[in-house]
C-alpha cells in the first residue's frame, strides 16, 4: 500500500502476481491452524500453543506476524472463553470445555495472511458447541457475498443476520479488514449493516473477513494488559476469520484449513 493509498484510504488491487504471494502466507496461516487445532487438548498451556505456533511458521516457511505488531507480545493470539480477541498467550491452562480462540498470521514474501478459529477443549456444552458453529456459518455467509459487483456492506449484513438468526450479538469495536503487504489495509469490514452500503466490491480486493459473535450481550472491553478483549456481560465469545481474494469468479479463500 502506497502512502498516497492510505492517506487517500484507498482500497489496493492486488495484481495476480500479489494474488500469488498472499496464497502462499494463507497456506502457511492454513497449515498452522490445522496443526494447532489438533493439538488443543485440557492440560496445555496457551503459552506452549503459542511456542508451537512460532516453530510451525518457521517450519512451513513463514515469519511470525503478530509478534511485536505495535507491542504484542505473542506469535499469536490466543483468546479463552469470554475473551473475544487479543488474549495474549500465558501459562493459563487449558480445561476440559473451555473454548480457545486462535487467530494466527504469518508473513512470506512480504504478504501477510490473516485467519482465526474457535476450538472445542475436549467436550464442551451444547451452547458453546452450538455458538462455534454459528459462528463459522456467519463467517462463509459473508464470504459468499465477497464477489464483483456487490457491496461491502452485503458482507457486513451477511454475517450480522446468520449471527442474529441464532439469538447471538455481533461485536461492534472490532472489525475485519484489506491486507497485503501490511496486516491492516483499507476497509474495514465490519460484522454488522444494512446491504447494500460501502465501495463496490472488485477482483483483486483482498479483505480479511473476520466475525466476532456473542452469546450474550455485544459489549466489550479492553483489560488492563491493554490488549484482551472480554465480552461485558462475562458471556461466551467465538472468532472465526479466513483472509479472501475476490476474483472475477467469487471469493477464495487463501487461508483454508
Ligand atoms: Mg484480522
Amino acid at each position: 500500500m502506497t502512502r498516497e493509498a492510505i492517506r487517500l484510504n484507498m482500497i489496493e488491487l492486488k495484481t495476480a502476481d500479489q494474488i500469488t504471494k498472499m496464497r502462499k502466507a494463507g497456506k502457511v496461516v492454513g497449515g498452522l491452524l490445522e496443526v494447532l487445532k489438533a493439538a488443543v487438548k485440557p492440560g496445555l498451556t496457551t503459552a506452549e500453543l503459542d511456542e508451537l505456533a512460532r516453530q510451525t511458521i518457521v517450519r512451513l516457511g513463514g515469519k511470525v506476524a503478530f509478534k511485536g505488531y505495535r507491542g504484542f507480545p505473542g506469535n499469536i493470539c490466543i483468546s479463552v472463553n469470554e475473551q473475544v480477541v487479543h488474549g495474549i498467550p500465558s501459562q493459563r491452562v487449558l480445561n476440559e470445555g473451555d473454548i480457545v480462540g486462535l487467530d494466527v498470521g504469518a508473513i512470506v514474501e512480504e504478504y501477510y495472511a490473516d485467519a482465526a478459529v474457535t476450538v472445542a477443549v475436549g467436550a464442551v456444552s451444547k451452547e458453546a458447541k452450538q455458538l462455534l458453529r454459528v459462528t463459522e456459518s456467519s463467517l462463509h455467509e459473508g464470504i459468499a457475498k465477497a464477489r464483483p459487483g456487490n457491496r461491502l456492506s452485503d458482507i457486513s449484513h451477511a454475517v450480522q443476520t446468520c449471527a442474529e438468526k441464532a439469538g447471538y450479538t455481533v461485536v461492534r469495536e472490532f472489525v475485519g479488514h484489506g491486507i497485503g503487504k501490511q496486516l491492516h489495509e483499507p476497509p474495514e469490514v465490519p460484522n454488522y449493516g444494512a446491504p447494500g452500503f460501502g465501495p463496490e466490491l472488485k477482483a483483486g480486493m483482498v479483505l480479511a473477513i473476520e466475525p466476532m459473535v456473542n452469546l450474550g450481550k455485544p459489549a466489550v472491553r479492553v483489560l488492563e494488559d491493554g490488549w484482551t478483549v472480554v465480552t461485558k456481560d462475562g458471556n461466551l465469545s467465538a472468532h472465526f476469520e479466513h483472509t479472501v481474494a475476490i476474483t472475477e469468479h467469487g471469493p477464495e479463500i487463501l487461508t483454508k484449513q
